[in-house]
């Protein structure tokens, strides 16, 4: 697995597929999804450059960022409102919050260390029963009363699209999170900004920088496939 030459081919391919798309390659930030995967490879990324790291279990995402504070480190996956204090210190972004109740939770610890935690709308676009996120048709509600929470701040919206689509099927679900961000963003919410859209992995992150994405998350793509998760 060389992860400088993935990274490389990755990025090329970002540069493109946001040229081809009008738009500057600068405001598509690559995440790294590092889950499951050990720390070296972190380092290795994290040598060619790479600053910002996705994970999607709180108990890991502590562990690297006790060893790597220095990157920047993401909670992608669910979050459950027990875990929140394990890293409430540690994380730059959460990407996954779909309820009040979460948001209470973070909006709780976060007031302790006194911080203003930066958090996106997880989004169930495609509507498949098995996948978490709020309703698109909730979406506006549910930030319209995190809004009241003073330690948190919105800062967009995050998706996962379904496998097996093809690329225009997944362009067309990653259109309609952008037009959902519009929406919200003309409610002007106080601290509730719709600046990110975090959308695209590796199989379908080139849909996703077409239809606006300022965040893709590649796992597999940079670090090879994982034997679980
Ligand atoms: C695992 C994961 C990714 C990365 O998936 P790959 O297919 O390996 O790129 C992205 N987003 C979320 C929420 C994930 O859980």
């Amino acid at each position: 697995m060389d992860i400088r030459e993935n990274l490389e081919q990755v990025q090329k391919e970002i540069v493109s597929a946001a040229l081809d798309a009008g738009r500057n390659p600068k405001d598509v930030r690559l995440i790294a999804v590092s889950k499951t995967k050990p720390l070296s490879m972190v380092e290795e990324a994290a040598d060619c450059g790479m600053m910002d790291f996705g994970e999607n279990r709180p108990q890991e995402l502590a562990e690297k960022q006790a060893q790597r504070p220095d990157l920047r480190w993401h909670q992608i996956g669910q979050l459950q409102k027990n875990k929140v204090r394990h890293i409430i210190d540690k994380v730059a972004l959460i990407h996954s919050v779909d309820s009040l109740s979460l948001a209470e939770e973070i909006e709780k610890r976060a007031g302790v260390i006194d911080k203003i935690q930066d958090i996106l709308i997880q989004v169930n676009i495609s509507g498949e029963e098995s996948k978490s996120g709020v309703k698109p048709e909730e979406a506006a509600e549910l930030c319209r009363a995190i809004s009241t929470l003073s330690h948190i701040r919105i800062r967009g919206l995050m998706t996962i699209s379904v496998q097996g689509m093809s690329d225009e099927e997944n362009f067309a679900l990653f259109s309609r999170l952008r037009e959902l961000a519009q929406e919200i963003d003309a409610l002007k919410l106080d601290g509730v900004s719709m600046q990110e859209l975090s959308m695209g992995m590796t199989h379908d992150f080139l849909p996703a920088i077409r239809a606006g994405a300022t965040m893709i998350r590649v796992g597999s793509g940079i670090f090879g496939v994982r034997e679980y998760l």
